[in-house]
């Protein structure tokens, strides 16, 4: 099949092309349009000049338009996912493509129904103060490899549903999705509202430069997100940057140990690990760190990892050859420094990048695997026996996303939780998000949130109006 970009309402070709392939099988996927400035700038211009119809549309006809992507996601839900498995590798089933489709439309469903409507500060002799929340333009949405289909959505149906225009560029890794699903939806909405072009990591930094592009949302690295950063700044971009994170969980002396396992492994293992909020360092006391292990890697041990168009799968492979030559790396590095292998490592180095699920006991926190963000299917597991000592452990990272911890007793964890450095932490599970709970990182984790009405409103800003 073949891609386009999807610009003004029409489907483009572009002259050059780069092959896409299946990381579960190595085989061609299909090829990657690779976008010109030129055709950067006609979907800027595009959403510009849309931006001044759709900005002036009522509030019911974006809710209505948000549901109506609801349910083209939901009627295109089992093709979408299909080619995200062959393209992301995750499976089907389990918490995979299927999942992310689901999520899709949920998201676009929920998010119409979000209001901000004029806040009213002051009513009285002295006069009357009102707060509009305003469209801010065209959003640039920039957009990673790991859930590409539910966090395109996260960025696209906020901007339009707030009254703004988008371009969105996929990951060079996982484009196909993304155009095939843009094409989709954006044929519903007035031509130039929603734009999809894709290329290679320039065409984002180009987006980021972009002087009629007036907000840049970005999912992805930490690296990535400093340079979107300092490419925006001449131009005073608003930006929302949702970075990469590695989150710790406590497991204090008085859980059941086989009870916690699934919620661990999951929390560890969703998407292979390759999920920003996963849970990527297991900080276990002494007293029950033998049994924690011995659970964890009985459960883990019989979850089935393959192809991902196989039903009876439910891990993937990781999704490119850079992400599995790290996870590789830190996993060598960490047993050379004296971790003891639980589950997995040694990859047989086969058809397609399949890691075994990995689980690594023993660790420290001078090795790579626990001070580096993985974003792989290996979880380290550290001892400790001091709680004030394992949460300065855990805070001692430049980035704060996610947290967890871990108890039988839901108050004392609650109070250990709020000594966490992180924008969100769960008791008893981790990396469990909601359409309506505020979701971003402290730190280098990012700038801003995503979800809810906090969310919405960062598409928007402020016009006091004095009456
Ligand atoms: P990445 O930063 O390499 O790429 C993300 C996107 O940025 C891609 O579309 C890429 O083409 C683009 N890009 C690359 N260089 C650019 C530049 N100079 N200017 C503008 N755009 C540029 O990230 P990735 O490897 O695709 O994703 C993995 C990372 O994303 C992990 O660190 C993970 O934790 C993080 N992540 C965070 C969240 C979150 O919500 N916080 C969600 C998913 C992933």
């Amino acid at each position: 099949m073949g891609y386009n970009l999807y610009i003004n309402g029409e489907s483009v070709p572009c002259d050059d092309h780069r092959d896409i392939f299946n990381p579960a099988t190595d085989e061609l996927l299909g090829q990657c349009p690779i976008a010109s400035k030129a055709q950067l700038d006609a979907a800027v211009a595009a959403a510009s000049e849309a931006f001044k119809s759709w900005s002036k549309t009522s509030n019911e006809e974006r809710k209505n338009a948000c549901h109506g992507i609801g349910a083209v996601l939901e009627e295109n839900a089992e093709e979408l996912s299909k080619l995200l498995t062959q393209e992301q590798g995750k499976p089907l089933n389990g918490v995979g493509s299927r999942f992310e489709l689901g999520g899709c439309a949920g998201w676009a469903h929920f998010t119409a129904e979000l209001e901000l409507p004029v806040e009213v500060i002051q009513d009285n002799e002295e006069g009357r103060v009102e707060v509009h929340r305003k469209p801010i333009g065209v959003v640039g949405s920039i957009t990673p490899w790991n859930w590409p289909l539910m966090i395109a959505i996260w960025h696209v149906i906020p901007a339009i549903r707030s009254g703004n225009t988008v371009v969105i560029k996929p990951s060079p890794f996982t484009p196909l999705s993304t155009l095939r699903m843009i094409e989709l939806i954006a044929g519903i909405l007035p031509k130039g509202v929603l734009n999809v072009v894709a290329g290679t990591d320039a065409l984002g930094q180009m987006m980021s430069e972009h002087k009629d592009i007036q907000k840049i949302v970005f999912t992805g690295s930490c690296a990535t997100g400093g340079k979107i950063m300092a490419s925006a700044a001449p131009t005073l971009k608003r930006l929302t940057l949702e970075l990469g994170g590695n989150d710790a969980g406590i497991v204090l002396p008085d859980v059941d140990a086989k009870a916690i396992a699934e919620g661990v492994f999951w929390g560890a293992f969703i998407n292979g690990g390759q999920t920003c909020a996963a849970l990527k360092r297991l900080y276990v006391h002494a007293d029950v760190y033998d049994d924690v292990c011995l659970h964890l890697t009985e459960f883990a041990k019989n979850m089935p990892l393959g192809n991902g168009l196989d039903e009876n799968n439910v891990l993937g492979p990781v999704q490119n050859l850079m992400q599995y030559k790290k996870v590789e790396g830190l996993v060598t590095d960490a047993v050379a420094k004296g971790a003891k292998i639980l589950l997995g490592a040694n990859p047989d180095h086969g058809v397609g990048y399949f890691y075994p699920t990995t689980i690594l006991a023993d660790c420290t926190d001078d090795m790579r695997l626990v001070a580096e963000e993985q974003f792989g299917p290996a979880l380290p597991i550290l001892k400790y026996t001091d709680i004030d000592d394992v949460i300065e452990r855990a805070n001692a990272v430049d980035v704060g996303l996610g947290g967890s911890v871990w108890s039988a007793d839901k108050e004392k964890a609650k109070a250990i939780a709020s000594r966490l450095e992180c924008g969100s932490v769960w008791i008893n599970a981790h990396g469990m998000i909601q359409p309506n709970v505020p979701f971003g990182g402290v730190k280098g984790s990012g700038i801003g949130v995503e979800f809810g009405i906090d969310g919405l409103k960062e598409y928007t800003t402020i016009q006091a109006v004095f009456a």
